[in-house]
Order: structure tokens, then sequence, then C-alpha cells
């Protein structure tokens, strides 16, 4: 019988966006695949930027686990990070969610650009120069719309097999850039997949000498920047079945839009401009279907007799989900 890998995850103390880290720990043959079995262990938080060389440990607690359809007898652990005395590390963004029930759900459309590390461009961008304008890539299908699909599909089965709840992948609309959507009910669970599905991300891309932009506006100029859309929903919203009600819950959003821009990723000045169906990072409006709107309500909720759900297409694609979902939870239950 063989022994099994559990690769520990973790989030480390990188400015401004938390980089991915693991590594590996081998446990018996007999191991359950249970959370609940995955020990806690250490890491040297020296050496990632989340300690002093003189009192380096931090603690690595397992918040979940799936299967790793990429290495034999293996298993992904996502970690959260502690300190020695079992506080939250500082660093330790799922530590902000308050609501641990499944009462809010979230659908993030993570938005990112694959990345060619010799040209340091989008792949797909030659290395003088642009490719054709935008219009042909969002969605698009040919040698030359879809640059790097190889690589996605790829990303895509490994999430599947890992059990993440991908509810969709498409071509977005710069050359090279994509974007696959994960549904959780609570803030945690959602948090969790995102990452995870970000490390498979990233961790594939390998495999091709490539590399994976999490920037929000990775090309300046005429190229769309990326996001991280975050669509939620509480009860409340489910069976409003009230326009007034979606409106209620909109403005409360109103006089919070710098603590929400705080938490919404690095940068955000550069993709939130009013252009590239986005809205100025200084204004905030909602809106039917207006994706020039901070706050889009979906034509679903409409269709439902205003019952269903809000979508913030602010967060950008380098944003934490666990912060963004705090704070979301925070607004609509306030
Ligand atoms: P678009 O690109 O049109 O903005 P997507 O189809 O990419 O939309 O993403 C919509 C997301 O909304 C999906 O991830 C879906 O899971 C999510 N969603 C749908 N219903 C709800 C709901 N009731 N609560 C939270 N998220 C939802
Ligand atoms: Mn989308
Ligand atoms: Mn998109
Ligand atoms: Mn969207």
């Amino acid at each position: 019988m063989s022994k099994v890998k559990l690769e520990y995850i973790w989030l480390d103390g990188s400015q401004p966006m938390q980089g991915l880290r693991s590594k590996t720990k081998i446990m018996d043959s007999g191991f359950s695949g249970k959370l609940k079995d995955c020990p806690n262990w250490s890491f040297d938080g020296s050496s990632t930027q989340q300690a002093e060389g003189n009192s380096s440990d931090c603690v690595l607690k397992p918040v979940f686990i799936c299967p790793d359809a990429d290495r034999k007898n293996a298993f992904l652990v996502m970690c959260e990070v502690l300190n020695a005395d079992g506080t939250p590390h500082e660093s330790n963004g799922r530590a902000t969610v308050q609501d641990k029930s499944d009462e809010f759900w979230f659908g993030f459309e993570q938005e990112y650009t694959i990345w060619n590390p010799e040209t340091d461009l989008p792949v797909g961008f030659p290395a003088n120069g642009y490719p054709a304008p935008q219009g042909p890539y969002y969605c698009g299908v040919g040698t030359g719309n879809a640059v790097g699909r190889e690589l996605v599909e790829e990303h895509l089965d490994l999430c599947l097999e890992a059990g993440l709840n991908v509810e969709g992948i498409n071509a977005e609309v710069m050359c090279g850039q994509w974007e696959f959507q994960i549904f959780a009910k609570g803030a945690e669970s959602a948090g969790d997949q995102i990452w995870v599905a970000r490390y498979l991300l990233e961790r594939t891309a390998e495999k091709y000498g490539l590399s994976i932009n999490w920037e929000c506006k990775p090309v300046k100029g005429d190229w769309n920047g990326s996001g991280m859309h975050a669509n939620f929903s509480n009860s409340e919203l489910r069976t409003a079945n009230s326009k007034e009600k979606f409106y209620e819950i909109c403005e409360k959003f109103r006089d919070v839009v710098d603590e929400h821009i705080a938490v919404y990723g690095h940068d955000n000045d550069q993709r939130l401009t009013g252009l590239h169906e986005t809205a100025a990072i200084t204004d905030f409006s909602y809106g039917v279907s207006d994706r020039g709107a901070s706050i889009r309500i979906p034509l679903y909720t409409v269709e439902h007799d205003w019952s269903g759900y809000l979508e913030d297409r602010r967060p950008n694609s380098a944003a934490d989900p666990y912060k963004v979902a705090a704070r979301i939870i925070k607004t609509v239950s306030s």
C-alpha cells in the first residue's frame, strides 16, 4: 500500500497580493482523506514575510481538503495561518469572515491572464507590438482567437476532479485572458475553493513554461482589465419578491465605498475607470443588466419577480475572496 501525499497550501505575507505557498506532508497508507485527520503543521514564516527570524514558526491549520488528480495518492489541503499562540495571523483573510453559516451564497467570476515569462506579455501577444485589437477573443474559437486553451482545459479537469464547484469557464475580452466561475454556499467555502483553483492554475501553468498574471490591468491602454465579479445572495435576496428590497440593499453599499474598495484588490483605480465595462472607482451606482454599474442587478433577478442575487462588479482579479465575501456580508447585514 502506498503512502499518501498531502499538499498543505497557504497564503504568504507578500504585498500587495498574497502569494500561494505549499509543501508536502507524507501520511501512512491508511489515511482517511478526511479533514479531521489532517494535523496542524508549521513553516518558517521568516521566509514568507510572515515572521521575524528570531521567532519564525507559523502554524498551518487545515480548513479544506480535496483530491489532487495530478499526483498519485494525493490530496490538496487548504490551510489558514495561525500565530504560534493559536490566534489568526495578520495575513489570514479567512479569519475576517464572521459568518460561519451558509446563509450567504457566492459566485465568483475569476478572470486572469495567461502570461509568457519570456516576452513578459500575455500569451498570443507578439514579442514586439500587439495582436489584433479586442473583438474576436471573448468566447472565441480558432487559432489566434483562443490562446492558451490546452492549459485552461487541463485546469478545468483538475478542478472538477478535485470536486471544486466550478460552474463554467470562458475566454475573455483580452487576448490570453480567461475566466472560471465558482459557486459556493458560505463565504469560507467560496474562498477556499477559489484559492485552491488558483493554486491548481499556477501549478498547471508550470508544465507549459507559462505563468498566471492576476494583475487587474496587466496591459495598459485599450485592453480589458481582469475582475473577480462577486455574485452574492442571502435568503432575504433569494426570496425578496420586491424591487424595493433590492434597491434598499444596494443603497447600503453607498456609504461604504472606501471600505469595499480597500479589500477589492490593489491597483483597482487602473481598472475601474468607467470604461471597459466598469464603473469609475469613485462612483457608486446600480442598475438592471448594467455592466457599467458598480452593482449589477442581473436579469435573472428581475425575471424571477425580484428574487435572486446581486453582482458586485468592482472586486478585481487579485482580490482575496475571503475578504471580499466578509465585507459584503458585513454591509448586507448592517
Ligand atoms: P456574467 O459573466 O454574465 O456576469 P457568469 O455566468 O460568469 O455571469 O457568473 C454568474 C455567477 O453568479 C455564477 O458563478 C453563479 O454561480 C452565480 N450565482 C447564480 N445565482 C446565484 C445566487 N443566488 N447567489 C449567488 N451567486 C449566484
Ligand atoms: Mn462571467
Ligand atoms: Mn468576465
Ligand atoms: Mn460578471
